[in-house]
């Protein structure tokens, strides 16, 4: 399963089509550009290494930005497209230098004295990219060499959407049937309620939805160690900022450019310009109440599972005055692409 699905995500970065998705992001592209450029003293004369080089545009950054030689490091049918790419920019093809192969796996000639890379999945981990980020890091840079981007945070706050609940719930009204073609449906139905909402939603969410002030997890890419993005656990703890029903939790992250002369984030937060992320909410099934003031407390775990992606376990839940007295939210849910 490993290999056959590190060959599928391989192939989809293989096509034009998708480098493309992402070179359109112009919020995601575009704040790389001014980020290399505008911290131009950190590239000049330095060797690179451009980790998952795609089509080669960020190679061809640094390069723009004075770098003294990039290696552009990519390990899908993508490395052939860059090549082409950059022999097509004489002006900075000279300095640059396209390695087919894993970051896990090549060697380069010299160390680096800068790493520049777009590993950020959604939920920022996911596609397990920042895990060969790092990698990189122990086998290319030299000591405390930069990292472009240096930090990534995911960020987390409360949301209240019943429109998106019922339209998720209303899914499963299907299997409410007791007469389909003669046949009851409903024994499967709590099955298909429960798995409509194990699927995590991504879309541009409206700020005003969120009901209690973020909190963050930092990742530090500079010093964090690949065993500790294998499993990543995320202790919750939000004031309620109205009363309201709370149908699960928001994410989104931003990543730092660190840079000497103006340091940068690119951001996906809701209410931001958009970017190909988006954001992602787990929603619960079972919303839970809450009032003005409370406190609304819980977990999210993150483990790995395969070569690719997390599972995710959430739960929320918020302590009721009276008879019921604690309400709790639980999703399980994995992390689509
Ligand atoms: N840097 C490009 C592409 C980013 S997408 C840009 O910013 O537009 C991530 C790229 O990294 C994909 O092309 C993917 O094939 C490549 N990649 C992912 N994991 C890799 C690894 N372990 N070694 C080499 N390349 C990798």
């Amino acid at each position: 399963i490993e290999a056959s699905s590190a060959k599928m995500y391989f192939h989809y970065y293989g096509q034009l089509l998708h480098q493309q998705n992402m070179l359109q992001d112009y919020v995601r592209t575009g704040t790389y550009y001014a980020a290399v450029i505008e911290n131009r003293v950190d590239f000049l004369d330095r060797v690179v290494v451009d980790v998952g080089a795609g089509s080669g545009i960020l190679s061809l950054f640094a390069a723009q930005a004075g770098a003294k030689h990039v290696y552009a490091v990519e390990a899908s049918e993508m490395a052939e497209y860059a090549r082409r790419l950059i022999e097509g920019n004489p002006y900075l093809s000279q300095r640059i230098t396209v390695i087919k192969g894993k970051a896990e796996e090549v060697e380069l000639p010299e160390k680096a004295d800068i790493l520049i890379s777009e590993p950020m999945g959604t939920l920022l981990v996911n596609e397990r990219m920042l895990e060969s980020y790092v990698i990189a890091r122990d086998r290319f840079l030299v000591p405390n060499g930069k990292m472009f981007p240096a930090v990534g945070r995911i960020h987390m706050a409360p949301f209240s959407d019943e429109y998106l609940y019922i339209e998720i719930a209303s899914k499963a009204l299907f299997w409410q049937q007791q007469n389909y073609f003669g046949v009851d449906l409903t024994p499967l139905y709590g099955s298909a309620f429960h798995g409509y909402f194990s699927q995590p939603v991504v879309d541009a969410l409206d700020p005003r939805l969120l009901v209690a002030p973020a909190a963050s997890h930092v990742i530090d890419f500079t010093s964090v160690k690949e065993e500790q993005l294998y499993e990543i656990n995320i202790q919750l703890q939000f004031t309620a900022s109205v009363g309201t029903r709370v149908h699960g939790l928001a994410c989104w992250f931003d990543v730092l450019f660190n840079g000497s002369s103006v340091p940068r984030w690119l951001t996906t937060a809701p209410g931001a310009p958009t970017t190909h992320w988006y954001q992602l909410r787990c929603v619960l099934s079972q919303p839970i109440y809450v009032m003005a003031g409370q406190e609304i407390t819980g977990r999210l775990q993150m483990i790995a599972h395969n070569a690719q992606s997390y599972t995710i376990y959430l739960t929320l839940s918020a302590k009721m005055w009276g008879p019921g007295a604690e309400q709790g939210g639980i999703l399980q849910t994995s992390s689509g692409k």
